[in-house]
């Protein structure tokens, strides 16, 4: 049995108290991790304010980036073991977490080669004046992440705050901390100077909040739900820092007849059944052109029927989901579809050899949904499918648009105007023509619109969120 410390100011402590981590596979205890309370919280903000005074804050861009890429490297020397460790921890297929280690690697990459490239201007104005715009780090910065992907989440969050010089204090979630204990022990390894890279584990209610309440902090990078979201931008608020928000979704997919229709089926199942579903940007509704609805939804129901759902180690195309409250909660969708009397199209079977213990849920594709509905507009956040009609267009823009969220939106046509026309139309954060996430890149600025939050992380525009501009005037005289 593993018992985890937190890693605050280079040194592994422990708390007075422990929470068991269990497998979502079978039920089994993996760990303990310390509940970290207020005092490991603000223990672990004075040891990051501490680097910001000392060696950490006196590296230039040049060295930060290097540390980083030092980190990289490691990651990928360990690829293996910490691809074990998420499938574990989360349930996720190991072929799926080995995916999720390549892609924190090379987030680690990639802000280690943008951190020296981020500089200010000189702007023209009075002939007597130079003025200029510089780039600092806020400061002590907080990272609530989930627990989907942890890795990528945790690589898509700290590495550009480091690179910009800030000190990072993170709080995994408290269903799989693993990873993140993992990654502080490679930080140790590669180098970073003590107090620049933290790690506090404990219950989302506890530590979370102690953390996004700090005085000490000056940004928080909330990854999660839209109900703990707005908890912590009300927490930022009364310390009138800046909150980037990467919230919840009900994404669609829009499939028009003239569409290369199976191409647009296998992307459509993926996006719905990776991670089994758990996935923010998960194109949870399909919305179908009247004139090919009933043979696409046939193919998509045959699609269902043909995947595999399995323990994360038996690496199949779907792992249970990550505790027994979501499958309950899952479960409780599908038991509404029943009762509200939607059609199910098809309903997966689970492999008879899972573990009775797991956290299975059957995959569900559900057809003719009213928009309206509740299974249409709420982010079930598990492999449930729903299916609705389009007539047109406009009608596919007012249901795409019609949800709290805008996180990502998928169009399927071979009319390039039409996706474009749609693109601009369709409020959400980013769009996809005739593919479902490019491929996940790093290098694609990510975010939400609506209740799915704001603020972007990825990409370079990552960077300028993790920065407050400074503007210099210089009277020289003329
Ligand atoms: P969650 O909001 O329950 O938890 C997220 C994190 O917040 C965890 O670390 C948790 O411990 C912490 N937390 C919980 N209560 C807190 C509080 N009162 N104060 C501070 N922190 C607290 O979310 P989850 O269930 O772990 O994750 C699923 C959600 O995350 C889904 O809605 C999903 O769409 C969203 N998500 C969004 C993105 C994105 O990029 N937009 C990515 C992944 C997941």
């Amino acid at each position: 049995m593993n018992m985890h410390s937190n890693y605050i100011g280079g040194a592994w402590t422990s708390a007075a108290r422990m929470i068991d981590v269990i497998s979502p596979s079978d039920g089994r205890k993996l760990a303990e991790i310390p509940r970290s309370g207020a005092a490991e919280v603000d223990a672990a903000v004075s040891a990051a304010q501490a680097a910001l005074d000392g060696e950490w804050g006196k590296l230039n861009a040049t060295a930060r980036g290097r540390l980083l890429l030092r980190l990289s490297q490691l990651i990928t020397r360990d690829a293996e073991a910490l691809a074990r460790l998420e499938s574990d921890d989360v349930g996720k297929p190991v072929s799926q977490a080995r995916s999720d280690v390549t892609s924190c690697a090379r987030y680690f990459e990639y802000y280690a080669g943008a951190a020296d490239k981020v500089h200010g201007e000189t702007i023209p104005s009075l002939n007597d004046h130079l003025v200029m715009t510089i780039y600092e780090p806020h400061g002590v910065t907080a990272h609530i992440v989930p627990w989907n992907y942890p890795l990528q989440m945790m690589g898509r969050s700290v590495a550009p705050a480091l690179a910009m010089g800030n000190a990072i204090v993170l709080k995994p979630a408290e269903d799989t901390p693993l990873t993140a204990i993992a990654l502080a022990k490679l930080a140790e390894e590669a180098g970073f100077p003590q107090g620049s890279f933290n790690v506090v584990t404990g219950l989302g209610e506890e530590a979370g909040a102690a953390l996004a309440a700090h005085p000490g902090i000056s940004h928080i990078s909330f990854t999660g739900s839209r109900e703990v979201g707005m908890l912590v931008q009300a927490a930022a608020a009364r310390n009138t820092i800046p909150v980037t928000l990467e919230l919840g979704g009900k994404s669609p997919q829009i499939v028009f007849a003239d569409a290369a229709l199976v191409d647009a089926a296998t992307a459509i199942v993926k996006a719905i059944t990776q991670n089994a579903g758990q996935t923010c940007s998960a194109g949870s509704r399909v919305l179908i052109e009247d004139s090919i609805y009933d043979s696409f939804t046939a193919d998509l129901a045959k699609r269902f029927r043909e995947l595999r759902v399995g323990a994360g180690a038996d690496d199949l195309d779907l792992g249970p989901l990550v505790n027994a409250k979501q499958k309950e909660r899952v479960e409780a969708y599908i038991a509404l579809a029943r009762k509200d009397g939607l059609s199910i199209l098809a309903e997966t079977e689970i492999a008879a050899r899972t573990d009775n213990n797991g956290f299975f849920v059957r995959p569900t594709l559900i057809g003719d949904v009213p928009p309206e509905h509740r299974l249409a507009q709420e982010e079930i956040f598990g492999p449930v499918l729903v299916a609705i009609r389009i007539k047109n267009e406009d009608d596919a823009v007012a249901i795409a648009n019609g949800t709290p969220y805008g996180l990502a939106a998928g169009v399927w046509t071979a009319d390039m105007g039409r996706g474009l026309r749609l693109a601009k139309r369709i409020k959400s954060g980013q769009v996809f023509i005739n593919n479902y996430g490019a491929g996940g890149g790093v290098e694609m600025p990510f975010g939400g619109v609506k209740a799915s939050g704001h603020g972007r992380e990825k990409g370079f525009e990552a960077l300028y969120g993790f920065a407050s501009m400074k503007m210099i005037a210089i009277k020289h005289g003329g």
